[in-house]
């Protein structure tokens, strides 16, 4: 396989109409707000729009959606139609994710996006009912965003046909790797016409992400906006040591603490099971705190709703497993809680990735147990760093009249305090511009209703 690095900087000041999107694409990103590309888009969407196959390591937050719906509406625009005839509406392009819930944000924003064209977008994902989303698929769809087992329930009951599809998105394949969909991603990409164009995108690019490249992009493109593995650099990490029994009293103040020095009082509160991340909830709950747990024994209107709640405040504390959470796009979290360590060191870059979102600032913090500690080194190995441990503040106890303790938790207007950690090594910062010094920091949550979740479509607006 051939890769070309590209230069990143000189793209950087490209404007969206400099990169020759059409009319109606250009007005629906300025609906949205968008003054100027992210990096990642930057970058790729020239050579998205070229034809090229593409293979994006981009952090979550970073735009990386835009970055290839963009260009993918403006490929297929010149095929719309605005005919009602289903056969003048073949699916062209389909997007593949790891979740439901990052299906349905990807959707969501290509809705957006697509408004002012003839294009038409669905999206088809597990968990709700089959025959709403196959009366949109009958309908014709020419932009179709899936999860892979709900997309082959379609294939079977033949109310998906992919053997017009010219451009494939493989978004966050290293966790759709993770999940076990190889086998479904092979069946899937065998329906699929061999001419066509293929974007990768994946937090990180492992052996097994490369393998994947390699046997179904053709001489792409590679992209980087951030070092791999990296946590944004406006998110400053800080390591409770906290015996397990006393995790959750750790939670309660960590929240208080941040809520005294006048900080959000919203947090999102990792763990790694189901069952103790419903257990959490209610605990919390118990103290006092509005919490609600997200995770896979949940069905998904209970999800959406839950995230509804999140999305708009009326909830505070968003207790989630790594599945559950993965690809959710809340906007400037200020605060993300391991209430455990993650099994998996990658896992733990995916969760703090929640916060420091396109330039906002924010707090990861670890609760991590003495029996964690070979976990955490896993950790620092990966990020190439080495995390700062900090007793629990406590807001009630003698500390807190101790200032220390509360240095962890920056003031909103703190906004030149220092990540907290030390570089091991310096080098690894070199390389590819980081996409926080140019992310615009203005990034909302959508409100929308519960029942436009669950799963729909746009023909024109
Ligand atoms: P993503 O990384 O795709 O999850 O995007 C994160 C957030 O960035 C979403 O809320 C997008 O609406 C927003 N966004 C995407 N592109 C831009 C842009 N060029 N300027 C500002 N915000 C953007």
């Amino acid at each position: 396989m051939s890769t070309e690095q590209t230069t990143p900087t000189p793209e950087a000041e490209l404007t969206f109409a400099d990169i020759g999107f059409a009319e109606p694409i250009l007005r629906a990103v300025l609906e949205q707000g968008y003054t100027k590309p992210t990096p990642i888009q930057a970058q790729a969407m020239p050579h998205v729009l070229q034809g090229r196959d593409v293979m994006g390591a981009a952090q979550t937050g970073t735009g990386k959606t835009a970055a290839f719906v963009l260009p993918i509406l403006q490929n297929i625009l010149p095929l719309a139609s605005s005919s009602a005839s289903p056969a003048r509406h073949p699916i062209r392009a389909l997007v593949l994710t790891p979740t439901r819930e990052l299906a349905d944000q990807v959707a969501d924003n290509a809705f957006k996006y697509a408004k002012y064209t003839d294009i038409r977008t669905a999206v088809v994902f597990g968990g709700v009912d089959m025959s709403a989303q196959t009366t949109l698929l009958r309908s014709g769809i020419e932009l179709l965003i899936a999860t892979p087992g709900r997309l082959l329930d379609h294939i079977t009951q033949k109310t998906a046909n992919l053997s017009q599809v010219q451009i494939l998105i493989l978004d966050e394949a290293d966790r759709m790797l993770d999940m076990g969909f190889l086998p479904d991603l092979q069946r899937i990409i065998g329906l699929i016409p061999s001419q066509r164009q293929t974007l990768l995108f994946s937090a990180t690019f492992s052996p097994e992400i490369k393998k994947l490249a390699q046997s179904y992009l053709r001489d792409p493109v590679t992209i980087e906006v951030a070092r791999q593995n990296a946590a944004a650099d406006t998110v400053q990490q800080i390591i409770h040591m906290v015996p397990s029994e006393k995790k959750k009293d750790a939670v309660v103040k960590v929240l208080n603490a941040r809520i005294q020095k006048g900080l959000s009082r919203q947090a999102i509160v990792f763990t790694n099971s189901r069952i103790g991340c419903s257990k959490l909830a209610s605990a919390l709950e118990r103290s006092g705190i509005k919490a609600g747990a997200i995770h896979g024994d949940k069905s998904q209107i209970e999800r959406m709703q839950i995230l509804e709640s999140f999305k708009k405040g009326t909830m505070d504390v968003l207790v989630a497993t790594d599945v559950a959470a993965r690809g959710l796009d809340i906007a400037d979290m200020p605060c993300v809680i391991n209430h455990e360590l993650p099994f998996n060191a990658e896992d733990y870059v995916h969760r703090i990735g929640r916060t420091g979102r396109a330039g906002a600032q924010g707090d990861a913090i670890a609760l991590v147990d003495p029996s964690e500690e070979r976990l955490l080194a896993d950790i620092e190995k990966l990020m190439n760093r080495k995390l700062v441990r900090m007793p629990v503040p406590d807001p009630s106890g003698g500390v807190a009249a101790d200032p220390f303790f509360y240095m962890p938790y920056r003031a909103k207007e703190d906004s030149s305090a220092a990540t907290n950690s030390t570089n091991l090594n310096s080098d690894s910062a070199a390389g590819t511009a980081s996409v926080n010094s140019t992310a615009k920091p203005s990034i909302k949550p959508t409100a929308k209703p519960v029942g436009a979740l669950l799963g729909g479509f746009k023909k024109k607006s």
